[in-house]
């Protein structure tokens, strides 16, 4: 029964972090969420203003329409807006009515009428943010769960509400009422006076409801709302192929031969590796090793195995994971590509910029000169440095998912707490998926205040794959780890030194800080203040340093064509292909790398199978955004050495104009 466990249940108690769930949680808990939200007062359309009453759109089970006395309700008794002007309370444009009072309305209700409303209208935005806000951050908290401690219980549970959210949210993004009263805010005579930021998120409404259908008549959309609930679904289980594809394929080497070449890590690793299979007696020197597929222990045999055969193997098992058997996603691709056909009847082609790490492996003799604690102190030196703030470990404060997880307070110069976030550090084969990312827990928002503050703080997660300590070592990272980590800080600093309070970031060039944030990883001062060797304390010699340098382009053109590669690929399925037509999804791959004079994929290469990003990460037609915002963080970063690099004033002078532009507006300004 849908109510068992409601009042106990975790996910409906107000909270601060994210709380210990169970996968017991979800079901109960989010039809109680469904049913509150649905029965929240309505916001925008109680009073029978005109254009709350344009088209009344057909009643349903679940309409939000529902709990609006609008279309059908009898007249209610005048009632007048609560705005300090002698004119409103009499004014006929603010009271409730049947039908419009075209015999007393004068031209001096106007001007008073209409800003008195404007005024009602945001005061019932903030109410749709709260609606919105609850939403988002309970059902981002179980797929984050899903995300970093995949289990069985866990995907039942999120999959048999899935429907149920998927069909909420599109209630909310194509109610009529919300578009039209959206739709008057910008058409309205003050459009130009409210902040920034509320007009990108009014913009971006309006054009998202229009996204979501709600120009379609009513038959149209239940194919629509079908077709949605089926993409849904179908990038989920595209998702969960990938980890289970990684999960399944193991590699037991029991032959010391065959691990020549690989550095003691990677030896370590391995050895890690067995004993959590079951292999109790592994160690690092005599085995037996596991090889998996998740990164840093394929990329270990990919760059320094000397057995040619077993690269090979690896090689093929990664290119081919998710293409057969249960876990294939052949279909599941064309079925996407197919929805997203329909999806294109508008004219639109949405994208929607997430992320995943998308760096490749770098060298392994390094890591000694990377530890863990080292580089998020370097970090930390950095961002006090340039953008004023202060890091401090918070660990306790919030609950976390695992015990390797570390939780962090960020203060500005006065001291004042202004965001809070999670780093969850290391690879997990068997329940976390791979890659890197940074999602948002919390958004700042001044409406959702807690305790009397003055908005609510911003919590975000940065989730890595790194490789994990070993006996009393600490994780050794390889310089791409450290890209990657500085790479996520970046997104999480334009979500945490955000100035926009106006509740959802819309985040165009979204992966700007974050590839700016990498170049500070080749900054010398940077760099040799990270550094330091894990044991002797040395820092990195002068000649390495310059060899880093020297290698930061090596084979770069190799890696422009194969980010090419994806973008083109990404962008011809989703305009050009036809899903069961003459040519397959690899075809295409295949036409694209021989455009492009890139070596043609290994007929079995079935790499799409688990391209996650655009068929589980809302990338969908937005690969190319890495490309694009590469440029763009190229330039930011040429501010700084404009300003002059070892000039700490200047450096910091800088720092501050980029952090009151690119990360204090966040997605509040149309980044052209
Ligand atoms: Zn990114």
């Amino acid at each position: 029964m849908a109510d068992a466990g409601t009042e106990s249940n975790l996910l409906l108690l107000d909270f601060g972090f994210l709380d210990p769930i169970e996968a017991k949680d979800v079901r109960p808990e989010m039809h109680a969420l469904l049913k509150k939200l649905k029965s929240f007062p309505c916001p925008l359309w109680s009073s029978s203003f005109s254009f709350c009453l344009q088209s009344p759109h057909k009643a349903t089970s679940l309409s939000l329409s529902n709990t609006c006395p609008s279309a059908s309700a009898p007249p209610i008794a005048p009632q007048a807006l609560p705005v300090a002007d002698a004119h409103v309370e009499s004014n006929p444009l603010l009271q409730n009515f049947e039908f419009p009072p075209f015999n007393v309305v004068e031209a001096k209700h106007v001007h008073p009428g209409i800003l008195a409303l404007l005024k009602k209208l945001e005061s019932n935005l903030e109410e749709l943010e709260r609606i919105v806000d609850q939403l988002d951050v309970v059902w981002g908290m179980i797929t984050h769960l899903k995300a970093v401690k995949d289990t069985v219980e866990l995907r039942a549970a999120i999959e048999e509400v899935q429907a149920e959210e998927v069909k909420f949210e599109l209630r909310l993004e194509q109610s009529k009422p919300i578009y039209n009263a959206f739709k008057a805010l910008q058409e309205s005579p003050d459009w130009n006076v409210p902040r920034v930021a509320k007009k990108r998120i009014v913009e971006n409404q309006t054009e998202g409801a229009v996204l979501n259908e709600v120009a379609l008549e009513d038959d149209k959309r239940e194919e629509f709302d079908k077709n949605e609930q089926e993409l849904e679904k179908l990038s989920s289980k595209f998702a969960e192929n990938v980890l289970d594809a990684t999960k399944e394929f193991e590699k037991l080497i029991t032959d010391k031969k065959d691990m020549e070449g690989l550095p003691a890590t990677a030896l370590g690793l391995a050895a890690q590796t067995a004993v959590s299979k079951g292999h109790e007696n592994a160690t690092s020197e005599d085995g037996p090793w596991v090889i998996t597929l998740d990164g840093p222990s394929r990329n270990s045999i990919m760059q320094h195995a000397r057995n040619k055969a077993l690269r090979e193997e690896i090689y093929r098992a990664y290119v081919t994971q998710a293409s057969s058997g249960d876990l294939d996603n052949t279909l599941i691709i064309d079925q996407t590509l197919d929805g997203i056909l329909d999806k294109q009847l508008l004219g639109y082609l949405k994208s929607t910029l997430e992320h995943v790490g998308l760096l490749p492996t770098n060298r392994e003799e390094l890591r000694q000169y990377f530890s863990l604690p080292n580089v998020m102190e370097g970090l930390f030196n950095l961002v006090r440095t340039h953008f004023e703030i202060e890091i401090e470990a918070a660990d306790g404060l919030a609950p976390v998912w695992n015990k390797a997880v570390r939780f962090y307070r960020v203060r500005d110069s006065l001291g004042n707490p202004i965001a809070f976030f999670y780093f969850d550090p290391y690879s997990q084969p068997s329940e976390k998926h791979g890659g890197a990312w940074m999602k948002e827990a919390v958004g700042q928002s001044r409406v959702l205040f807690q305790d009397g503050a003055s908005a609510r703080l911003p919590i975000v997660t940065i989730v890595c794959n790194q490789t994990p300590p070993m006996g009393n070592k600490p994780s050794l990272m390889t310089l791409k780890e450290v890209e990657m980590g500085f790479h996520e800080f970046g997104h999480a600093l334009q979500h945490m030194l955000t100035r926009n309070d106006e509740g959802e970031l819309v985040l165009d060039a979204v992966e700007l800080p974050s590839q700016f944030m990498e170049n500070w990883c080749y900054h010398r001062e940077t760099l040799m203040g990270i550094a330091k060797h894990y044991e002797t304390g040395e820092s990195l010699p002068e000649d390495v340093y310059r060899k880093l340098l020297a290698a930061r382009t090596f084979r770069a053109g190799t890696s422009t064509l194969s980010e090419i590669r994806l973008a083109s690929v990404d962008l011809q399925l989703h305009t050009k292909y036809v899903p069961g037509g003459l040519e397959s999804v690899y075809d295409v791959d295949r036409r694209v790398c021989e455009k492009i004079g890139m070596i043609p994929p290994l007929p079995e290469d079935r790499f799409l199978c688990a391209f996650d990003h655009i068929f589980a990460d809302q990338y969908a037609a937005g690969f190319y955004g890495y490309k694009w915002a590469e440029m763009l963080s190229a330039d930011a970063f040429s501010a700084f050495e404009d300003a002059g690099l070892n000039d700490s004033k200047a450096l910091k002078e800088t720092g501050q104009r980029f952090r009151e532009t690119i990360l204090a507006l966040g997605g509040g300004k149309d980044p052209l």
